[in-house]
């Protein structure tokens, strides 16, 4: 096997292993309900190196930031500008809340994506280098590995010890997980 992210042979590589879950939203009449099914047990790999280059991207997050906001500061700024456009002319009042949404909409994602970057960065400080690799390593994992099965999103589940320590009702919370499946997760992880 080879590094998930540099497809690499090397020595120096840590080995995951993940319980899938496969879950199908159906949206009907009733509204959402979800379908989940127990997929395969997988083996995934990450080489230091790329954990090392993902623990410095999580501690220096500028880059990322800007990556991570850019999508919305363009919706914002295209927003403002709408907005200002949009209270010069004469237009129907349902038109001229696109530019005050959008704007809004853009400001919130900037302020949640810059959130959610510098809490992750907050949680690995915490943590000593060696468990910041492995941590990083599994948000490798999490990231590179298949998002779709067919129509189905698949959710990674670790086997490590945190998650053997679980019990079903704490695996489907942390992995919203039905019941059923939780149950038989748990069994996997035994
Ligand atoms: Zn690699």
């Amino acid at each position: 096997m080879s590094c998930l992210v540099c497809n690499k042979f090397l020595p120096d590589i840590m080995r995951f292993r993940a319980v899938e879950v496969h879950t199908l939203h159906i949206r009907d009449f009733d509204g959402e309900r979800i379908v989940q099914a127990l997929g395969e047990t997988k083996e995934y790999e990450i080489c230091t190196a790329c954990a090392e280059r993902e623990v410095q991207a999580v501690l220096f997050p500028k880059k990322r930031i800007m990556l991570k906001c850019l999508p919305f500061a363009v919706i914002g700024i295209i927003g403002a500008v709408l907005t200002l456009l949009l209270t010069v002319k004469n237009i129907m009042p349902v038109f001229r809340a696109i530019g005050p949404i959008a704007f809004v909409v853009g400001i919130l994602g900037v302020v949640s994506k810059v959130r959610e970057t510098l809490r992750e960065r907050e949680s690995v400080k915490k943590m000593s280098h060696d468990e910041a690799v492995r941590h990083c390593a599994w948000i490798l994992v999490v990231k590179n590995a298949p998002k779709k099965y067919g129509d189905n999103d698949i959710t990674y589940i670790p086997v490590n010890d945190s998650t053997k320590a679980m019990t079903a009702e704490k695996l489907s919370t942390e992995f919203d997980l039905l019941p059923a499946i939780a149950s038989k997760v748990r069994e996997i992880l035994t």
